[in-house]
C-alpha cells in the first residue's frame, strides 16, 4: 500500500462525537485507510466500530452510481432487496435535472410551489451539507418549509427555555467529575469518545450510574442502573427536586445570583413526594432517596443525557427537569459538573448567510411558505391541502424507514401522482418510491466545516477521493437545479469555498462571534484541521451569569411558556400511551430502539455492520414475566401488533427490559421479515415542547405467533 497523501476529514454522521479523520490516499487516487485523528483532543485517534471499516462502505458494490429514472410502469415500492436495480433506468446528469426541474415548474405551476415538499435531515451534518445551497433552492422556489423535528427539538428548545442556549459541560472535563449520571444516553453505544472520560474518572474514584428503561451497553457498564418506567423521567427528576430540597442540599448562593422562579419550584415539587414518583417509576422510594442524595453530595456530579429521554409524549418537561438539577445544586461551578445534552449552540455558524430565508421574498408566493413538520410525513402526504404536497425531494434522510406511522408514510409514499426525487448513497427503503434517483457523494468525496454537539472543536473536513461514479454533492445538486430553474440570484454560483468562508463571516469579522474569531479553511487546516472554539479553559458555561434568557438567569420558571399555554414549570403527564393509561388492549411499553452497530438507519445494509447487530435483529426483547403470562418462551415467533399495524419478530426473554417493556430495533423494512420495521409501531403524536417525534410513546401486545 503506498501512500500518496493523508487527508483530514470530519466523520459528518449524526453523532455527538464528530471525529477528526485521517484518510489515507494512494497514488491511484483510492482512500486505502481510515483512521481516528490521533491529535483530536475528543476523537484521540479511534473510530467507532461503524465508521472504523468505513472503505467498506464508500467503496460498496451497492452503491448509487449514476442518476437513474423509475422504468416506465413498474410500480412504485419495494423490490427484493438486491434487485432493486430493475425497476429503473440509468440517465444522463442532464436529463436528470431537466426532468427534475420541468416537474417542479409544472406542479408549482399547477399547484402553487407549496406542493413541493424538501424532506432532509441528519445524513450529514457537516455544515453545508445538512443545510446550505438546498434550502436556499427551495427557499427561492417557494416550496413548503420542512420543519426538522425528527430527532432533538422537544430536548433543545427545552434547553433553551431553561438556560437561553444549547451548550454543556465540556467533554474534556468528565474525567474530573466524581458522580456521572448518564440519564438516557448509552455512552458506549453511540457516545463512545466520552467513554475514555468516563473511565479516567472512575479510575481516580467516581461512580458511573445510568437512568434507562433498557439495559444498554453503557447500563450494564455501570456502578448501578437505574431501570426507570419509559416516559417518566419528568416525574423523576422532579422527585429528585423533592429530595435535595427537604435535606438542605441545594446551593442557596448559586439560586439566589443564577436563577430564576426558585420558590414557584419549590413549591411545585413539594408534591413530587419519592412515595408517588416511585409509582410512576417503578423504583422504590429508597432508590429515589438514595439517587437524589448521592448526586447533590458528591460533586462534581455530572449529567450526560441524551436525546431518548425527549422523544416521549412528557419529552420537554423531562429534559428541562434535567437539566435544571445542576442549577439547584450549583454543579455548573464546578470544573467537571453540569450537564451535557448538546454543545451545539456554541458554534455561531452565519446560518442566514448559507439559508438565505429572504429568497422566499423573490419567490412567486412573495412570503414565507408554509411550515411542514417532518414528524408528520404520513399525514403531509395523504392528508393535507391547499395545496397538496405533490412533489417530495428527499436527501440526508430515509423518511420510509424512521418516520412514525410507517402504514400512513409508506402509502403516501406510494402515490402515482407524487414526484420523487431521492439524493443517495444507496438503495435505501425510501429509493424503493423514487421516481428519480440521483447519487450522492460520502464525506470522503466532498468538502464540508463542521461543528459537534458533543465537543467544542471547529474542523475542516477535505476532500479526500473524486467522487465515485457520478455521484455529487448536495452543493453541486441544488446550486445546478437553481441555475437550471432560471434562479438569477448569484448566491446559487457559490462553491463549497465561497460556502465555507460565508460559514465562518470570514469576509465580515466584525460580525464573528469571539469563539470562532479568525477562522477560516486556512487556520483550520494549519491547526491540523480542527481548533478550539476561543473561550477560556476550563470552560464553565453556567457558573455565572447573565445568561441569554428572557430574565436574565436560569429559568426554573419560564413565563415565554406560560404565554404559549405551556407549563412554566416542567410537570409531569403520564403520555397518553403508557402503562398509566394502558387498557387491556396494549398493555406492554413498545421501545423502539435504535441498533448499536447502525446510525438510525444508516449502515443497516452493510454485510460488515449486520455481522456485529445480528444478535438483536429482528429479535422483541421482553421481561421473563410478559414472556410466561403470553405462553412465549426465548426464540418463540411472536407477534407484536397495536391499532397501527402489526409484526414478527423472534422473542428474547432476556434481562434488558423491565416488567412491562417490550424492545425492538430499528432496521430497513426489507430487511424485516414482512417488508416493515418498528416505526410501523409508532405515532405520529407529538411531544409537548418542539413538534418531535414521540418514538418511546407506543403501546402494544404481543403473542405468541
Ligand atoms: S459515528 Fe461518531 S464515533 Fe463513529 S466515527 Fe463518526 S463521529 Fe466518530
Amino acid at each position: 500500500m503506498s501512500v500518496a497523501k493523508t487527508v483530514h476529514a470530519v466523520c459528518s454522521h449524526d453523532c455527538p462525537d464528530s471525529c477528526g479523520v485521517l484518510v489515507s490516499v494512494d497514488e491511484a487516487g483510492r482512500a486505502v485507510r481510515i483512521q481516528g485523528d490521533p491529535d483530536h483532543p475528543v476523537t484521540r485517534g479511534f473510530l467507532c466500530g461503524k465508521v472504523a471499516r468505513y472503505l467498506d462502505r464508500v467503496y460498496s458494490p451497492d452503491r448509487l452510481l449514476y442518476p437513474m429514472r423509475r422504468r416506465n410502469g413498474v410500480p412504485k415500492g419495494p423490490l427484493p432487496f438486491g434487485r432493486e436495480k430493475e425497476a429503473f433506468e440509468r440517465i444522463r446528469w442532464d436529463e436528470a435535472l431537466d426532468q427534475i426541474t420541468e416537474k417542479l415548474r409544472q406542479i408549482s405551476a399547477e399547484y402553487g410551489p407549496e406542493a413541493v415538499l424538501p424532506y432532509s435531515y441528519a445524513g450529514t451534518i457537516g455544515v453545508l451539507g445538512y443545510g446550505s445551497m438546498d434550502r436556499r433552492f427551495f427557499h427561492r422556489l417557494g416550496a413548503s418549509q420542512l420543519d426538522r423535528t425528527i430527532c432533538s427539538t422537544a430536548g433543545g428548545d427545552a434547553l433553551v427555555s431553561v438556560y437561553g442556549r444549547k451548550l454543556g459541560t465540556d467533554p474534556e472535563l468528565f474525567s474530573l467529575a466524581r458522580y456521572i449520571l448518564v440519564w438516557g444516553g448509552n455512552v458506549h453505544g453511540n457516545n463512545i469518545h466520552l467513554w475514555p472520560m468516563i473511565e479516567e474518572a472512575r479510575r481516580k474514584g467516581a461512580k458511573l450510574v445510568v437512568i434507562d428503561p433498557y439495559k444498554t451497553r453503557t447500563a450494564r457498564l455501570a456502578d448501578w442502573h437505574v431501570a426507570v418506567n419509559p416516559g417518566t423521567d419528568t416525574a423523576l427528576a422532579l422527585g429528585m427536586m423533592h429530595v435535595i430540597l427537604r435535606e438542605g442540599l441545594e446551593d442557596r448562593a448559586y439560586i439566589a445570583e443564577n436563577t430564576h422562579g426558585f420558590d414557584a419550584l419549590k413549591q411545585h415539587v413539594a408534591s413530587y413526594t419519592p412515595g408517588r414518583v416511585a409509582a410512576w417509576t417503578g423504583l422504590s422510594s429508597e432508590d429515589i432517596e438514595r439517587l437524589a442524595i448521592e448526586y447533590a453530595t458528591t460533586p462534581p456530579a455530572v449529567i450526560r443525557m441524551n436525546y431518548g429521554v425527549q422523544r416521549n409524549e412528557n419529552g420537554g418537561a423531562a429534559a428541562r427537569a434535567i437539566a435544571m438539577l445542576p442549577a439547584l445544586t450549583g454543579a455548573w461551578k464546578h470544573p467537571g459538573g453540569g450537564f451535557q445534552l448538546s454543545t451545539s449552540g456554541a458554534f455561531t455558524w452565519d446560518r442566514t448567510a448559507l439559508e438565505r430565508p429572504d429568497l422566499m421574498l423573490a419567490s412567486p408566493l412573495q412570503r414565507p411558505a408554509r411550515v411542514i413538520n417532518m414528524t408528520q410525513l404520513g399525514h403531509a402526504l395523504t392528508e393535507l391541502e391547499a395545496p397538496p404536497v405533490k412533489a417530495l425531494f428527499v436527501y440526508n434522510s430515509n423518511p420510509a424507514a424512521i418516520a412514525p406511522d410507517q402504514a400512513q408514510v409508506l402509502r403516501g409514499m406510494k402515490r402515482e401522482d407524487l414526484f420523487t426525487v431521492v439524493h443517495e448513497q444507496f438503495f435505501t427503503d425510501t429509493a424503493d418510491y423514487a421516481d428519480v434517483l440521483l447519487p450522492a457523494t460520502t464525506f470522503l468525496e466532498h468538502q464540508d466545516v463542521q461543528g459537534a454537539y458533543g465537543h467544542y472543536y471547529v474542523q475542516i473536513s477535505n476532500q479526500a477521493i473524486e467522487p465515485l461514479g457520478e455521484a455529487r454533492s448536495n452543493v453541486w445538486l441544488f446550486s445546478q437545479l437553481a441555475q437550471r430553474m432560471g434562479f438569477p440570484e448569484p448566491c446559487f454560483r457559490d462553491t463549497a469555498e465561497d460556502l465555507i468562508a460565508q460559514a465562518l463571516r470570514v469576509n465580515q469579522p466584525e460580525k464573528q462571534d469571539p469563539w470562532m474569531a479568525g477562522m477560516t479553511a486556512e487556520t483550520l487546516n494549519a491547526a491540523g484541521g480542527h481548533q478550539r472554539l476561543k473561550f477560556s479553559s476550563p470552560f464553565l458555561p453556567f457558573a455565572s451569569g447573565p445568561f441569554p434568557t428572557p430574565s436574565g438567569k436560569i429559568e426554573f420558571f419560564s413565563e415565554t411558556l406560560a404565554a404559549k399555554g405551556l407549563d412554566p414549570l416542567p410537570t409531569f403527564h403520564p403520555p397518553v400511551e403508557s402503562r398509566h393509561s394502558a387498557g387491556p388492549e396494549y398493555p406492554l411499553e413498545f421501545l423502539p430502539r435504535k441498533a448499536d452497530n447502525y446510525m438510525n438507519s444508516t449502515f443497516a445494509n452493510l454485510a460488515g455492520h449486520q455481522k456485529m447487530e445480528a444478535a438483536y435483529t429482528n429479535f422483541l426483547e421482553m421481561h421473563a414475566e410478559d414472556a410466561a403470562t403470553r405462553g412465549i418462551q426465548d426464540g418463540d415467533m411472536v407477534e407484536i401488533f397495536n391499532g397501527r399495524g402489526r409484526l414478527h419478530m423472534r422473542a428474547r426473554v432476556s434481562g434488558s427490559v423491565p416488567r412491562g417493556v417490550v424492545a425492538g430495533r430499528l432496521n430497513w423494512n426489507k430487511l424485516s421479515p414482512e417488508g416493515n420495521n418498528v416505526n410501523l409501531l409508532t405515532s405520529q403524536r407529538l411531544t409537548d415542547l418542539g413538534g418531535g417525534p414521540t418514538f418511546y410513546s407506543t403501546l402494544v401486545e404481543v403473542r405468541k405467533a
